[in-house]
């Protein structure tokens, strides 16, 4: 189809009038009560995982619903032409599990993939392009957890998303400032400039937005199944938007190179997740290819030698900074594919190892860089990965931060946590025509020079920090959270969890405080109004210092809490990100 063919195909599918009256949707960014529970960042998302519980499914079908209608409300966020990584506690068993469905690199990506020259390429070239796009995993992993899990069909749990398709949902604010942010990759692409802006501007706010293209996509996902995804028509068209990619006239970006097998071939993992300990509590996370539960795990090892309790606030803000700096470091250099890499693992989660590197840690002044540490010698089993040839690099990507993350509870108190993205704001912003959905832009975790374990290769994962949680006290769950936001995903989670255990703040105070990012970068990033509080000058005495491009928030939590007397609280962003939605079955202790 040729570019100027597309407005007028696609005028019928965005519908501005503001008189049609849409559903208003009234967000509560905390709620208690009994039965399941549900806490997004979006209105509709939540309203459908409710409905899901309410007619008696489980959470593993309510966090299907959820994603799904995420996928029509954020689609900037995540989607089915993305990928994610899902943890699932099932209650009866006292087991968890974990579904890596993360995008892979196709079979013929190569590892100078962004280095053509030897010298890495421009980041934003390397994303707006189909070569950015990973196979997308997300449709397999709704199905794996749904078959093995779940008690509902896809019809079922992708029908209040095929609703709020049809009918259209209100912009609101924030995602019209996400849509500006993306003008100018947007407009690339004719087709998801159509659906997204008016004469290359974003939509208003409070315009109604419909996708009959994503609903009609989940109809056949409803009707075919996963196969309906993975081969026929609409894969095709997948791998011909990544192959050629449907740009505007004068435009050309980097084609990929997908094909059919690749998308036939797609599997998602059931992963053990990562295990620690924390002061009394269990934590349970993502294993590898994110980096999540490791370096959450190897940050709050080295906080537990702390006294932090008996600590003025800011002095245990300093050590949760410097172990954040430590364990990235860590990170940064060793950690990625496990199917690839054999990272030392079991050493960064010693607590032993832990110890070695809180000695790094100066109480009274900030470290301004760390390097990585040597885990081999606590590896403590057979299994001793060989040491890389040469020193690790410790190197902070450039990343963006984007994504979403969701948590639901059922009745029978089985948990889904569960982040999901397209990588950056509106992916690869490349819309797969007809099919209402942007593909994501993965393949830019890679670090695009090596030597480094996180180098492409093809049918590799990149390194993720998504970082689904659920911690458990005295064997019962306690709480679980999660967000989304690049690699400040790993510190937005571990501070939350700092700030609820440590700082003794409850959940709703843990999650709206103001965030802290120490990534091993330059400076520490902060949001919008910290520069300059009294937090912030506490911290600076000991020698911590911001990043000033600090503009945006950081990170759209969403938890669940435990509470001992067997009622949840389900919590959401207070003020970021437009305030999220949280909801319970039945409200009131
Ligand atoms: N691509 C990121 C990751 O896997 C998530 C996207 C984001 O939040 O920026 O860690």
């Amino acid at each position: 189809m040729t570019p100027n063919a597309l407005p007028q195909r696609l005028s019928s599918t965005i519908i501005l009038a503001l008189a049609f009256s849409a559903p208003a949707w009234a967000k509560t960014p905390v709620a208690s009560g009994t039965g399941g529970a549900v806490a997004t960042i979006s209105e509709p998302a939540s309203q459908a995982a409710l409905s899901i519980l309410n007619k008696g499914g489980n959470a593993v079908d309510a966090a299907v619903a959820a994603a799904a209608t995420l996928g029509v409300t954020d689609p900037f966020s995540c989607g089915v032409g993305g990928g994610g990584f899902m943890v699932i506690y099932l209650a009866k068993e006292k087991r968890v599990i974990t579904l890596d469905h993360r995008e892979v690199a196709p079979a013929s990506f190569q590892p100078d993939a962004f280095a053509p020259d030897g010298k890495a390429m421009d980041f934003d070239t390397a994303v707006a392009s189909g070569m950015a796009v990973g196979v997308p995993g997300t449709v397999r992993g709704w199905h794996d957890a749904l078959d093995r899990y779940g008690t509902m069909s896809f019809k079922q749990v992708l029908a209040p998303a095929i609703k709020v398709a049809t009918d259209g949902f209100r912009l609101n604010d924030n995602f019209v400032a996400l849509a500006k942010e993306n003008e100018k990759k947007f407009a690339l692409f004719p087709e998801t400039a159509t659906r997204y802006l008016k004469d290359g501007k974003a939509l208003p706010a409070g315009t109604l937005l419909r996708n009959p293209d994503l609903a009609r996509t989940y109809r056949l996902l409803s009707s075919g199944g996963v196969k309906a995804f993975y081969s026929g028509k609409l894969a095709q068209a997948i791998v011909d938007a990544v192959n050629q990619p449907p740009v505007a006239a004068g435009v050309s970006v980097r084609p990929g190179r997908m094909s059919l097998g690749d998308l036939a071939n797609y599997e998602s993992r059931w992963r053990q997740p990562v295990r620690s300990t924390y002061r009394g509590y269990e934590l349970v996370g993502m294993p590898l290819p994110s980096s999540g539960g490791v370096t959450i795990a190897e940050a709050l090892n080295i906080l537990e030698g702390f006294d932090l309790h008996a600590m003025p606030r800011e002095k245990a803000e300093h050590l949760y900074m410097e172990a954040a700096r430590l364990a990235f470091a860590d990170r940064n250099a060793y950690l990625a594919d496990p199917e690839y890499v054999e990272a030392p693992v079991a050493g960064l989660l010693s607590k032993e190892y832990a110890a070695r590197r809180r000695e790094l840690i100066d109480p009274t002044q900030a470290h301004h860089h760390a390097q990585p540490g040597d885990p081999y010698p606590f590896q403590r089993d057979l299994s001793v990965p060989l040491r890389p040839a040469s020193a690790p690099q410790s190197k902070l990507l450039s990343e963006s931060a984007h994504t979403t993350h969701l948590a639901v509870s059922d009745k029978d108190g089985n948990i889904v946590a569960y982040t999901f993205t397209i990588e950056s704001w509106g992916g690869s912003g490349i819309t797969v025509p007809g099919y209402g959905f942007i593909l994501n832009n993965e393949m830019t975790d890679f670090d695009f020079t090596g030597p480094h374990p996180n180098v492409p290769e093809a049918g590799k994962r990149p390194r993720s920090s998504m970082s689904p949680t659920i911690a458990f006290r005295n064997g019962k769950p306690a709480f679980t959270i999660g967000s989304p936001g690049g690699a400040t995903i790993i510190t937005t989670v571990l501070q939350t969890i700092f700030n609820h255990i440590d700082l003794g703040m409850d959940m709703p105070a843990a999650l709206n405080a103001p965030r802290i990012s120490e990534r091993n970068g330059l400076a520490t990033s902060i949001e919008p109004g910290f520069a300059g509080s009294a937090q912030a000058r506490a911290l600076e005495r000991f020698g911590q210092h911001w990043d000033d491009a600090g503009v945006e928030e950081i990170g759209a939590a969403n938890a669940i809490v435990f509470n001992p007397d067997g009622t949840v609280t389900a919590v959401s962003e207070g003020k970021r990100h437009g305030v999220g939605s949280a909801l319970v079955q039945k409200r009131g202790h």
